[in-house]
């Protein structure tokens, strides 16, 4: 499994993969990520001991991402990232974070003493299909809810039960409402949530423009970041 890349385009940063303890949340429909989730808490420290020791500085930003939430961390991994940010001198942090966690960010930027740019899988902006179907736990009302928390929504696409009008939506919204998102076209895992072929080609077709948008990263495949398998 690679657990580390550079990112040289549109937000320049290095990138790390941690392991981690179980997301806290956990209950995402479409989630199969728990098999690089441990509860061996010194087994985790050594692999994201390993995994940080790859990280050199080269530009100002460093992501971390774990297969769950920056908080599924040990408190011993997050000295190691905090670590990290001071060697290298890094201004910004990208980091994943659920919503339940959205009256915590302010600590964690504390605690890290770095300015994180707060992640948040948001999935879809459609209410019903965000809850009822995919399960998320973020049952925000509006944009201006989720803004008032989180700095980035990643949102997904390709997935059955989608409709083209939720897609168009969704991506309107991360074009003109936020200064960064992500994109993941939906790759078939071990759920019962399955991604639509005819939808995903749909979207290549219609929106392989998104790749020149400076603001949205698009993963056309979940390992496009470099990490992962
Ligand atoms: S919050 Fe993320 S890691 Fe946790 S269950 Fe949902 S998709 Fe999976």
């Amino acid at each position: 499994m690679e657990r580390y890349n550079i990112i040289t385009e549109k937000f320049p940063r290095e990138i790390v993969l941690l392991k981690s303890k179980p997301c806290s949340y956990g209950k995402c429909a479409f989630c199969d990520y728990i098999d690089d989730n441990s509860t061996n808490v010194a087994k985790i420290n050594q692999v994201n001991q390993e995994v940080l020791a790859n990280v050199k500085g080269i530009y100002n930003t460093l992501e971390v991402i774990n297969s769950g939430n920056i908080f599924d961390l040990p408190k011993d991994s997050l000295a190691l990232v905090k670590e990290t940010v001071e060697i290298h001198q890094f201004d910004k942090l990208f980091a994943e974070a659920h919503w339940i966690f959205r009256n915590h960010l302010t600590k964690m930027r504390n605690r890290l003493d770095v300015d994180i740019m707060f992640k948040t899988g948001v999935e879809t902006f459609d209410y019903d299909f965000r809850e009822k179907v995919l399960k998320k736990g973020a049952p925000f009302q509006s944009v201006d809810e989720l803004k008032q928390y989180f700095d980035s929504p990643c949102i997904m696409v390709g997935v059955k039960g989608q409709t083209k009008d939720m897609i168009k939506r969704d991506i309107d919204i991360v074009l003109n409402q936020f200064n960064h998102a992500t994109v993941n076209v939906y790759c078939e895992n071990t759920t019962a949530i399955k991604p639509d072929p005819q939808l995903k080609e749909w979207f290549y077709n219609e929106y392989k423009w998104l790749d020149d948008i400076k603001h949205l990263e698009i993963l056309w495949n979940n390992t496009d970041f470099g990490v992962g398998d």
